[in-house]
Parts: C-alpha cells; sequence; structure tokens
C-alpha cells in the first residue's frame, strides 16, 4: 500500500489550494450573506480544467484520476462548501453519469461544453413527494413518435437556476415499479421546462438550489440516457460519483474547521495563557484532526477502487456517512473553540456549521447510508 501522492496529485493540490485561497475563499461570507451565485469563479475554473477534472480528455476533461479528483474537491470544500456542492452536481451528478450512461454522440455533443464550463449540469432525482424512496418517481414519460413527454415536478436541485441541461428521471410505466424508470437529458430552453429558485436555505446559500417544473416538456428521443427501464441503475451510478465528491468535500470543510481552530485557539487568551494550553481545547483539536485523517484515508480509498474500475458502492458510503457527520462534529467542535465569538460571523465557524449540515442529508441522508452498509454487512434489505 503506498500513501505517497503522486507528482500530479501534488500539483493538484497546489494549484487548487493557491486558488482557492486566493479567489473562492475571500468572497465566501459576502456571498453566503448575500446569496450570491459564485459564476465570477466558475468562468475562472473553467480554463484551469477544474469543472470536468476526471471527465477524459477526449471529452474535453483534464483527465484527472479520481484521487486527484478528491484533492480538487477537498481544497474547494476547505475554501467554501457552496462552490463545492456545484461543482459536485455539476461534475460528478452530471458529467461522470453521462460518461457512463451516454452513447458516443450525447458524451461527445455535452460533455466538452461541460467540462469547460460554457455551461452547467444538474442531476433531478428528488421530487416533492419523492425523497429517500428514489425509485418512486412520480414524474412521468410518455413516449409519442420520436419525443418523450415529462410531466411532474422535480424539488431540492442544485444548480436547478443555473444549468443548461438537466438529467430528469421520470417514470415510464408505472406498473412496472422501478424497472419502468428512465433518465432524459433535457435542455434548459424546451418548451415545457421551467425553474424556480429556492431561497432561505440554512446554508450553502452561496449555491443555486431550486425546483424543476415539467408541463408537456417533449424531448427527442435522442435524449434518452441509458436504455428505458435502466433509470434508477443510472440514478445510483451518479450517487455513486456524488457522494464520493461529497465526503472530499467534507474532508476539506473539517480542515477549514481545525485550521481556524488552532489559529484560534493559539490567539485567545484567559486564565492568562493561550486557550490553546488547556487540555480540553486541545481534545476537541484533537478530534477533528483524527477524524479529518480518518475520513480523508476512506474518501482516497473509495477512490483508489474508482481508479481500478472495481465496485465502489459500498466503500463510497462509508465515505460519505463518515465524513459528513464527522464534518458536523468537527463545525460544533470549531464554534465551541471559539467561544462566544464563534457563534457571530465574524469568524467563518458558524458558515461551516450550517454549510455541514446539509451534507448528511443530500444525495442520501445518514440513515439511507447506513441501510446500504447495513444491508451488505447483513444480507437484508431493511428498505421494504
Ligand atoms: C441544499 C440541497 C440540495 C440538494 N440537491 C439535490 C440535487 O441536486 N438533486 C436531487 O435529486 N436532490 C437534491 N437534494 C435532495 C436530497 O437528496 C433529499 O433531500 C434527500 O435525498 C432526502 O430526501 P427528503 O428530503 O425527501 O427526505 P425524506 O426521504 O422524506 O426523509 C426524511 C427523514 O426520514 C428518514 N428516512 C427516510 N426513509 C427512511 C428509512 N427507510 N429508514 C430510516 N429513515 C428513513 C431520512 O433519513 C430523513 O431523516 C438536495 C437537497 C438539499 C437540501
Amino acid at each position: 500500500m503506498d500513501f505517497d501522492l503522486t507528482d500530479e496529485q501534488k500539483a493538484i493540490r497546489e494549484l487548487a489550494r493557491r486558488f482557492a485561497d486566493e479567489e473562492i475563499a475571500p468572497s465566501a461570507k459576502e456571498r453566503d450573506e448575500k446569496e450570491i451565485f459564485p459564476d465570477e469563479i466558475l468562468k475562472k475554473m473553467g480554463p484551469l480544467g477544474f469543472l470536468g477534472g476526471p471527465i477524459p480528455k477526449e471529452y474535453g476533461g483534464a483527465g484527472l484520476d479520481y484521487i486527484a479528483h478528491a484533492i480538487l474537491t477537498e481544497e474547494v470544500g476547505r475554501a467554501c462548501s457552496s462552490v463545492r456542492t456545484t461543482l459536485s452536481v455539476h461534475i460528478s451528478l452530471a458529467q461522470l453519469t453521462i460518461l457512463k450512461w451516454g452513447s458516443e454522440a450525447q458524451k461527445k455533443h455535452w460533455l466538452p461544453r461541460l467540462a469547460s464550463g460554457e455551461i452547467l449540469g444538474c442531476f433531478g432525482l428528488t421530487e416533492p413527494d419523492t425523497g429517500s424512496d428514489a425509485a418512486n418517481q412520480k414524474t412521468t414519460a410518455l413516449k409519442k413518435g420520436d419525443r418523450w413527454i415529462l410531466n411532474g415536478a422535480k424539488m431540492w436541485i442544485s444548480n436547478a437556476g443555473k444549468a443548461e441541461l438537466a438529467i430528469i428521471f421520470a417514470q415510464t410505466d408505472k406498473s412496472k415499479g422501478a424497472k419502468g424508470l428512465a433518465a432524459f437529458l433535457v435542455e434548459r430552453n424546451t418548451p415545457g421546462y421551467s425553474t424556480r429558485d429556492i431561497h432561505g436555505k440554512l446554508g450553502m446559500r452561496s449555491s443555486n438550489t431550486g425546483e424543476i417544473i415539467l408541463e408537456d416538456c417533449a424531448v427527442p428521443a435522442a435524449n434518452l440516457l441509458g436504455e428505458v427501464g435502466q433509470g434508477f441503475k443510472v440514478a445510483m451510478s451518479g450517487l455513486d460519483h456524488g457522494r464520493y465528491s461529497v465526503a472530499a468535500g467534507s474532508v476539506g470543510l473539517i480542515q477549514a474547521c481545525r485550521e481556524a481552530s488552532v489559529a484560534y485557539a493559539k490567539e485567545r487568551v484567559q486564565f492568562g495563557k493561550p486557550i490553546a494550553g488547556f487540555q480540553l481545547v486541545q481534545e476537541m483539536i484533537a478530534r477533528m484532526r483524527v477524524s479529518e485523517d480518518a475520513a480523508r484515508l476512506l474518501v482516497y480509498q473509495a477512490g483508489h477502487l474508482k481508479n481500478r474500475g472495481r465496485p465502489d458502492t459500498i466503500a463510497t458510503c462509508i465515505a460519505k456517512y463518515f465524513s459528513t457527520e464527522a464534518a458536523q462534529q468537527a463545525a460544533m467542535d470549531a464554534i465551541q473553540v471559539h467561544g462566544g465569538y464563534g457563534y457571530s460571523n465574524e469568524y467563518p465557524v458558524e458558515r461551516y456549521l450550517r454549510d455541514a449540515r446539509v451534507a448528511t442529508l443530500y444525495e442520501g441522508t445518514s440513515q439511507i447510508q447506513q441501510l446500504i452498509i447495513g444491508r451488505h454487512e447483513t444480507g437484508i434489505s431493511a428498505f421494504v
């Protein structure tokens, strides 16, 4: 086992860290306060290859291996979880799903535009009445001639208001249940397709979240992604990548919590000495460091499997479950280290907590990750 990063992975870490420190972190507070989407940051990320990291070069991506992809995601997550969420959806849920399931024509048409940042992508699985039970899609797709007519609504979709391309999951035949599902590539300008932004989120306030409304939205038959009946598999394979990205971003968030806490604890003096010298403060900092290392190793373990094309669903669920829960704990501890100051936006740790909170919910809640891991261990599904 080799724990050393390759030269390319080290170079990505350095490049991404510099970019994140100079271009992402400085505006994070204001973007969070005013719910400003990071358009300008994304424009700068495109030419650096940051918007299509793991996409092969032949489709316009940077051709990064999955560990390097995680490193880039960590660094972005360390600076701003909202930008990281935007990337997780655009790269991992949208592009990697097209890479796996798209026809050659679909890949050639969409991936270069997505990977360069010319357009953004999103992933429409969740509906107003369908969350964890993702197979139970209410959105319908009816074949009429050479078109599929989509009707329904998608809820809580990251990038919805900004994406030019959405992967939409829909039911083609209710009697078939999960085996009737299909995935479609739907362009924003398709008649019958509209979006509505959701405001007032607890965190991730600089990311865009919205509803997608589909009213007799006629999609060309050529935009079917995979085959009819494969929709659930398409969705789950997308989540294998999305969860990996969320886990990596959470590692970055834990690191941000640790770094902020160490810096503050060394400066803050109580009882005549820096609070960093108190054992109970060091306990919290040690917990952050241990969870950061453990989370990172779990992410890289899943990345190692991805690099070799081996099944990674369970390793990814373990990494996502652990990292996102650990990030929440780290953010709680970081506020504790900062005392009353941690409770105000004078310091970034209150944003870290608000941002960390959603990661145990989206891309499958912690309960859903536990059920997937539990099913793997026992051979018994607790879902039905
Ligand atoms: C900011 C944000 C961005 C998002 N981005 C996207 C996106 O880009 N694309 C997309 O498709 N979705 C997105 N989502 C939706 C997200 O994936 C869902 O919110 C999530 O899957 C949970 O679904 P739900 O909210 O309907 O909760 P529910 O499924 O209603 O769950 C509610 C509670 O019940 C628990 N629960 C449910 N079933 C079980 C069970 N069998 N056993 C034990 N407990 C259970 C859950 O763990 C949870 O605690 C986003 C959500 C948010 C908040």
